[in-house]
């Protein structure tokens, strides 16, 4: 997730951290404890806010717009395992441009669980989720905002 600093509009980004000040890439902001100060205004952790987000859905399954392509979300049910893929797991997973993260909400858009995915590695994530039914996965793109569907098995 990304935070707003309100007081310099300086952004914290999970998935980038803050080099200059130590936090490793994909700290979430929660776990960063009270001595967190802004990078830019260094004003405390209660100056930001949560962005929220607007989500690209992605509800074409013959979309050759390549935005859509590059970020297209696939799940694969193996037994009780969610596996999701993104652009086949071809998705580049560079420090300029990756995806960070993986979510997976339930049919009343509740989070059930992000998977943050390490650099270097495919674009790739597997959740323990057996509930049937509608569920929505969202994948984050440090370059190329969030990206969302919505299934139905
Ligand atoms: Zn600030
Ligand atoms: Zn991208």
């Amino acid at each position: 997730m990304r935070y707003l600093c309100t007081s310099c509009n300086f952004i914290f980004d999970e998935g980038i951290g803050d080099q200059d000040s130590g936090i490793e890439a994909w700290t979430s902001f929660d776990d960063l404890g009270d001595y967190f100060k802004c990078p830019v205004c260094e004003d405390s952790a209660d100056a930001f806010h949560e962005i929220k987000e607007e989500v690209n859905y992605i509800d074409n399954h013959h979309t050759r717009d390549p935005m859509e392509v590059d970020h297209f979300i696939e799940a694969e049910r193996i037994w009780d395992k969610l596996k999701v893929t993104i652009w086949n797991g071809i998705h580049p997973m560079w420090e300029s441009h990756s995806i960070s993260s993986i979510s997976l909400f339930d049919e009343y858009s509740d989070l059930v669980e992000e998977i943050f995915l390490p650099m270097d590695e495919e674009a790739i994530a597997e959740f323990d989720f057996d509930d049937l039914g509608e569920y929505e996965i969202r994948c984050r793109c440090t370059l190329h905002w969030v990206w969302g569907k919505k299934f139905q098995e």
